[in-house]
């Protein structure tokens, strides 16, 4: 949405329009800032401007107005004295007009009441003579005060028009959340919610109603109302849950749209269900752009990180949207980046997802090691959370965990009264059966979702604890020692950690064709995402050097120093009856990737022996197979 707010000198444009603006979330210009140096220079000696000095200055705010749209619109204070001047900013479809007008008494009071404004009070009358009267738009009379003419404007039928740039279905913890966001950065954006009778109703417009600070923001219970709703191309954002849910909104939505509209799912979707989507609705004209989101709801409202994926030309459309409700990155950089084609926004958000599983557990296997076989405190181990995030370990999930570790319910730790079982859901077990897909070794991220299926079969866990009456033990060594050695076990895990992830998007990436750009991802991955770290941020660096982190020359240096810290801790943990699944499953990918030598000569004589399955030989340059007739 533009609105133009026009009037002479003194008339109160910036006042209202800044008013305006304030009211609607919508950034402000003034058009005198868009004036060239030559005329402001005029202007300041009390030289009238010619036609012919107008003209770039309204080419340059037909241009400017045409990207405020693009991005959710803005409010614009400019004189548009003449009819032809009105005519070169008519580039957008719809344009609000809001005429300002005052007797010249009034206007000549409020221009000798100024200070430092470069228009002297003498050009008014020449301005007054200029001023061609539309018979168009509002008018307003300028004797009423700046918010009695808000309050008008704000009742017109044209702002309060259905025309809204986003539309989000699925209220939810992240549609509400998201919606709020696009809607606080100045997007008119309509949301709406299924309807199920006696359960889920008035859930969209109970919402907007609920949010009337945000005006920009429409809530519809009626899909078609919608649909109608939303300015063309449509842009519509489904976050609902995956599966069944996704394809049956799709279908619900077909009818209703028309050639080039968008519909992006931001839920937890599989890829392959969203490459599939993705070329089913391309077929029939309509865009699909399967787009990952990161960072929980408090990230939604506040600004996530976002993976979107289909087809380029489509995220162009909706880039400069994301790019105001995405977090920024250090250098200020929005947190959002065109991912690739097919469902690669969804397959690097399982990936994503997969990594976080992994980094929770980790730092699980650690707090327990304090807990249990160093002895130490919630309290105690908080502080020394905190002072690891100081010394290059910083990471949001760290932090959480440091903060955790200090709640209490009365006298009780809440963390002690919590139930020690975890659920696994789709995007954890999709990336280890994509791995097994693609043949990439996914130790120890697979562990890690293997041992929330342990931790979620408590009652069998119980039996056998009886059974074999199992007690964490104790460490005897050094406190001190062993807390560096914990630090640098923990550190290690977490660089495998994410070389394993990363090393599935670059196999899956180069088998797909789909080019993905693994500093660009992890640059989106430094804010707003769950697994945000100083880690990720180096890793924007070295990815510049080589896919492989263990290929980097900081990341060898790192692991030669350290890598006999995680084996010693593992050694210990197993010695003193503590399950280290993902520390394990991490030194095990270590030193089964760094050797020359592994131990599959043997596998491959056992296949031989029973199977006649033949083997290749370490002297035959051709690689041909060969079978040994192993009894005789
Ligand atoms: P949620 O709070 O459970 O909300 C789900 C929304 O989808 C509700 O508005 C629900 O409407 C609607 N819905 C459920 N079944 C539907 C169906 N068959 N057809 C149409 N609408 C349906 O979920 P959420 O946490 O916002 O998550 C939404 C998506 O984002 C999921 O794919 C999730 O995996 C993903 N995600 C979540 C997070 C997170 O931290 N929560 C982070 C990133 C991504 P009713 O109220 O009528 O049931």
């Amino acid at each position: 949405m533009i609105i133009i707010v026009t009037g002479v000198s003194g008339s109160g444009k910036t006042t209202l329009s800044s008013l305006l603006a304030k009211k609607l979330r919508l950034p402000f210009f003034d058009a005198d800032d868009f004036h060239p140096p030559a005329n402001i220079q005029k202007m300041s000696m009390g030289i009238p401007l010619t036609d012919q000095d107008r003209l770039p200055w309204l080419e340059h705010l037909a241009d400017s107005m045409q990207q405020w749209e693009g991005s959710g619109g803005g409010i614009l204070a400019c004189s548009a004295l003449r009819e032809n001047y009105r005519e070169t900013l008519q580039v957008v479809p719809k344009i609000i007009w809001l005429h300002l007008k005052g007797s010249k008494e009034l206007l000549h009071q409020r221009m000798n009441n100024r200070e430092g404004h470069y228009m002297k009070p003498g050009l008014l009358d020449s301005q007054l003579e200029t001023w061609e009267e539309p018979d168009y738009g509002i008018h307003l009379d300028v004797s009423k005060a700046p918010e009695t003419l808000l309050e008008e404007v704000m009742k017109l039928d044209d702002i309060n028009a259905p025309e809204s740039h986003f539309g989000v279905i699925g209220m939810g913890v992240m549609g509400k959340s998201l919606a709020l966001n696009l809607a606080e950065n100045g997007v008119p954006t309509a949301v709406y919610n299924r309807h199920v009778p006696g359960k889920e109703e008035k859930i969209a417009s109970g919402f907007a109603e609920n949010n009337q600070e945000f005006p920009l923001l429409k809530g519809f219970d009626d899909l078609d109302a919608f649909v109608g709703s939303l300015a063309k191309p449509r842009k519509i954002l489904l976050m609902i849950p995956a599966g069944a849910a996704i394809d049956q909104q799709i279908q619900q939505l077909e009818p209703m749209l028309e050639q080039g509209d968008i519909i992006i799912d931001g839920g937890n979707s599989f890829f392959e269900d969203s490459t599939r989507r993705f070329k089913e609705l391309i077929e029939k004209g309509l865009h699909f752009i399967p787009m990952g989101v990161s960072g929980g709801e408090e990230g939604a409202r506040k600004g996530p990180s976002m993976m979107p994926g289909g087809k380029k030309e489509a995220y162009d459309f909706i880039a400069p949207y994301l790019k105001k409700i995405a977090a920024k990155d250090a250098t200020g950089k929005a947190c959002v980046s065109y991912i690739g084609p097919d469902g690669s926004g969804h397959f690097i958000k399982m990936v994503h997802n997969s990594i976080e599983y992994a980094e929770m557990q980790v730092l699980s296997e650690t707090v327990h090691l304090m807990k249990y076989g160093l002895k130490l405190s919630y309290t105690e181990i908080s502080n020394i959370l905190k002072s690891w995030g100081t010394e290059g370990l910083k990471s949001y999930l760290l932090d959480i965990t440091e903060e955790i570790l200090t709640v209490k319910e009365g006298k009780n730790f809440l963390l002690d009264q919590i139930l020690d079982k975890a659920e696994q859901k789709g995007t954890g077990g999709w990336s280890l059966t994509t791995a097994l897909k693609y043949h990439v070794p996914y130790s120890p991220l697979s562990e890690a979702v293997t041992a929330r299926l342990f931790s979620s079969q408590k009652e069998d866990r119980e039996e056998l604890a009886v059974l074999y009456s199992h007690r964490f033990g104790a460490f005897a060594e050094d406190k001190v020692i062993l807390l560096e050695k914990l630090k640098n076990a923990y550190t290690l895990t977490r660089i495998i950690n994410h070389e394993v992830g990363f090393n599935l998007m670059h196999q899956v990436s180069e088998q797909e064709n789909w080019n993905l750009d693994f500093s660009e991802i992890s640059r989106i991955w430094t804010n707003g995402c769950i697994i945000r770290s100083s880690l990720m941020e180096n890793m924007t660096g070295l990815f510049k050097e080589n896919s492989s982190l263990l290929k980097t020359k900081a990341i060898k240096t790192k692991l030669k120093e350290i890598r006999f810290d995680l084996a010693y801790i593992i050694g210990l943990g197993l010695q003193h009856s503590y399950a280290l699944p993902v520390m394990s499953g991490a030194a095990n990918y270590l030193f089964g990737r760094i050797t020359s030598d592994s131990s599959a000569n043997l596998i491959q004589a056992q296949r031989d022996f029973f199977g006649a399955h033949t083997f290749q030989r370490k002297e035959d340059p051709t690689g041909g197979y060969y079978h040994s007739d192993w009894k005789n």
